[in-house]
C-alpha cells in the first residue's frame, strides 16, 4: 500500500519528519582517528566468538571520511532530518575529563553540512559505544557512569548547541541492559541479572540528568529518549500465556516507560537495588520530555513458559502506538527506527532490488498513518537504516540499508527501496508537508 491507494489523513502533514536513522559504531569506522578513545565495541570485537566471522566496525562504511557523499544520497531522498549517534570515545577518549576538541569538530562538520543541505540533524548522545575506562571502572551497574554521561552531553552541547534543536538522550537502554548486562550477547559482554536492573536504573538516570543539562545549556530544545517497544501479545488465551505475555511487556517496554512517564517501576517485576531507591532518581527520570521515540521491528508472540516467536505485523505497530497514548500520553511520539533486512545482492544488471523491504516499510507508515488518524500524536518517522552497516554481533551479514554497501569496496548502490522512499517523500512533499525548521537554524 502506498499514500495514493490510502490518502493520508491531514494531521499526517506539517510538521512531520521523514528521516533515516544510523549510529555511530555501526557506520563511522575510522576508530583510530583523531584521538578517539576505545570504546566497549571495539572491545568486544576483539573477543573470541563474539562477533560473527570476527567482524568489527573498525572501517564500517567509512563514514567518517565518506559523509559528504552520503550527504549527496540523502539530499536525492529530500530527507526532512537525519538521525545519528556522538560516539562518546571521540569527545571523551577516557569517559570523563580531557574533551577531545578534534571529536567535536567531526560532529561540528557533520552538523554544519547537513544544515547545508536542508536537512535536520537530530543526534542521539549514546548508542551503544561506552568509552571503555568507564566500564573498566564498573560501567553502566555504577552511579558514577551516569554522573560522567551528564558531563560528556554538557561538552557536547556546547559545542553544537547553537544549531540543533533535537536531541535524543540514549537509544535503547533495554538492549544496554539486558544484552550488555544481563546475557551478555552484547558489549560489554556481562551476564548478571542484578547488574541488568543497575545498569537499566543509571541509562534512565543518566537520561534525566542529561535532560536537565540539555534544557539549561540549549534554550528551545527538544528532548527525548529512543526506545525499543514491542507489542507483545499472548499465543492464545489461556492464562499462563497472557501473564507470560505480560512478563515479557514488563521487562522490555514497562521497565522503561514506568519510571519515564510515571516516576515508579512496575510493582510486578523485580526492583533495581532490590527496590532500595533514592526518591530524587525517580523524580529526575520522569523530568517531563517533548517526545517519546519509539524503535519498532517486530512483534512478539509469547507462549508461556517464556517462548517468544518474532513476527512481522504492521498491525502491532499500530496497536503498540495506540497503546502508549492511552497508558503514558506522551506529548509527541517520534518512529525513531523502523526497517527491516534481507540478504540483499547486486544483480548482473548493477542494481539491487528489494521488493520485500518496500513493502515492509509501505505497510508500517501505512500503520504509522492509521494510528494518526486514530489521534495518536506521531510527527517523525525514520527508516533503520541508510546504509548497510555493522550489525552488532551478527556483523556485516544482516543489512538493512535502503542503499547497498559492497564492504570491500566501500562502494554505495542505492536499493529499490531507496527510489521508493524518496518518491514518497516527494509526494508527501508535494501535498504540503514542508520540512520543519529548528529553532536552532534562525538563530
Ligand atoms: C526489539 C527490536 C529488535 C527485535 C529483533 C525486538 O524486541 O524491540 O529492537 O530488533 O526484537 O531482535
Ligand atoms: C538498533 C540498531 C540495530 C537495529 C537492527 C535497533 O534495535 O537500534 O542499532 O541495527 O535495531 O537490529
Amino acid at each position: 500500500m502506498t499514500d495514493q491507494q490510502s490518502p493520508f489523513p491531514p494531521q499526517f502533514g506539517p510538521p512531520f519528519f521523514w528521516g533515516v536513522a544510523t549510529s555511530a559504531y555501526q557506520i563511522e569506522g575510522a576508530v583510530g582517528a583523531d584521538g578517539r578513545g576505545e570504546s566497549i565495541w571495539d572491545r568486544f570485537c576483539t573477543l573470541p566468538g563474539a562477533v560473527r566471522n570476527g567482524e568489527s566496525g573498525e572501517i564500517a562504511c567509512d563514514f567518517y571520511h565518506r559523509y559528504p557523499e552520503d550527504i549527496e544520497l540523502m539530499r536525492e531522498l529530500e530527507l526532512d532530518a537525519f538521525r545519528f549517534s556522538i560516539a562518546w570515545p571521540r569527545v571523551l577518549p577516557d569517559g570523563r575529563g580531557r574533551v577531545n576538541e578534534a571529536g567535536l569538530d567531526f560532529y561540528e562538520r557533520l552538523v554544519d553540512a547537513l544544515l547545508e543541505a536542508g536537512i535536520e540533524p537530530w543526534p542521539t548522545l549514546y548508542h551503544w559505544d561506552l568509552p571503555q575506562k568507564l566500564e573498566d571502572a564498573g560501567g553502566w551497574p555504577v552511579r558514577a557512569t551516569a554522573e560522567a554521561f551528564a558531563e560528556y552531553a554538557e561538552a557536547v552541547v556546547g559545542r553544537l548547541g547553537d544549531r540543533v534543536a533535537w536531541w535524543t538522550t540514549h537509544n535503547e537502554p533495554r538492549v544496554m541492559s539486558w544484552l550488555g548486562y544481563g546475557d551478555g550477547s552484547f558489549a560489554p559482554g556481562r551476564a548478571s541479572g542484578a547488574d541488568a536492573l543497575a545498569a537499566a536504573h543509571h541509562l534512565l538516570l543518566s537520561h534525566g540528568l542529561a535532560a536537565t543539562v540539555i534544557r539549561r545549556d540549549v534554550p528551545g530544545a527538544k528532548v527525548g529518549i529512543a526506545l525499543d517497544l514491542t507489542d507483545a501479545v499472548p499465543a492464545t488465551d489461556l492464562p499462563a500465556d497472557r501473564a507470560a505475555a505480560h512478563a515479557v511487556d514488563g521487562r522490555a517496554n514497562r521497565l522503561f516507560l514506568d519510571p519515564i512517564f510515571r516516576g515508579e517501576y512496575p510493582d510486578d517485576l523485580p526492583q533495581p537495588f532490590g527496590g532500595d531507591l533514592d526518591e530524587g532518581d525517580l523524580r529526575t527520570i520522569a523530568a517531563p520530555l517533548d517526545f517519546l521515540g519509539v524503535n519498532y521491528y517486530v512483534r512478539q508472540v509469547v507462549r508461556a513458559p517464556a517462548q517468544v516467536e518474532l513476527v512481522v505485523s504492521p498491525q502491532g505497530f499500530t496497536d503498540l502506538l495506540l497503546r502508549l497514548r492511552d497508558d503514558y500520553a506522551p506529548p509527541a511520539i517520534v518512529v525513531t527506527e523502523n526497517g527491516t533486512w534481507f540478504g540483499d545482492a547486486v544483480g548482473h544488471d548493477g542494481h539491487v532490488r528489494d521488493p520485500e523491504r518496500q513493502a515492509y516499510l509501505a505497510e508500517h507508515v501505512d500503520a504509522v498513518a492509521r494510528a494518526v488518524e486514530a489521534g495518536v500524536p506521531v510527527t517523525g518517522y525514520f527508516v533503520w537504516s541508510l546504509l548497510d552497516n555493522f550489525e552488532w554481533n551478527v556483523g556485516y551479514w544482516k543489512r538493512f540499508g535502503l542503499v547497498y554497501v559492497d564492504f570491500p569496496t566501500l562502494r554505495r548502490i542505492p536499493k529499490g527501496s531507496f527510489y521508493w522512499y524518496r518518491d514518497f517523500i516527494a509526494r508527501r512533499h508535494r501535498a504540503g508537508a514542508a520540512p520543519p525548521m529548528s529553532a536552532g537554524r534562525s538563530s
